[in-house]
């Protein structure tokens, strides 16, 4: 699929790469900021935890990103309306940023080292998941009916940060 999108964090080009381990594109402000944005059709594949994250931290690693202000409001590059900050991290404040829209989400460069940082063990960061999920979806996913799109979205967010935060 030929498509260009443009970084919602510095407006650069990003570039749609290939992650073959898990067969999913990923686009990637290579140019600018090194933000990496999931559209939902991608994140319907983190499904698996299992994979290992190498590849995509490969391709990041060892290159110079430029600084962007992490707490500016961003459009999402699909649908061009605004993504929502979501998901503050109990111990670094790393947060999202997902377009309620589409179900994109889009993640700094330096998030992704944050979220990668943060854990030791992949139980730790299963256990600091589910406590985010908690912090930040408890009052919705109490309500007896949720609405499946809602719960998309909280499973959505639950495996890709599993499949972020995973060591090798
Ligand atoms: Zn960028
Ligand atoms: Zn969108």
């Amino acid at each position: 699929m030929d498509r260009q999108l443009k970084c919602p964090a510095c407006g650069r080009d990003m570039k749609e790469v290939l992650i073959k381990d898990r067969n999913i594109k990923i686009d990637i402000c290579f140019d600018g900021c090194g933000g990496i944005f999931f559209d939902n059709r991608e994140l319907k594949q983190f499904t698996d935890t299992s994979k290992d994250i190498k590849e995509l931290v490969d391709l990041l690693k060892d290159r110079k990103f430029n600084e962007v202000d992490e707490s500016k409001t961003r459009q999402c590059p699909v649908c061009g309306l605004k993504m929502v900050k979501n998901f503050a991290s109990p111990k670094k404040a790393v947060s999202i940023d997902q377009c309620y829209t589409c179900g994109g989400v889009f993640l700094d460069n330096k998030e992704l080292s944050q979220i990668r940082g943060e854990y030791d063990n992949t139980d730790e960061l299963r256990a600091d998941v589910e406590k985010m999920i908690e912090d930040n979806f408890g009052e919705e996913l109490k309500k007896s009916e949720l609405e499946a799109k809602e719960a998309k979205k909280i499973d959505t967010v639950r495996e890709l940060l599993l499949y972020l935060g995973k060591k090798d």
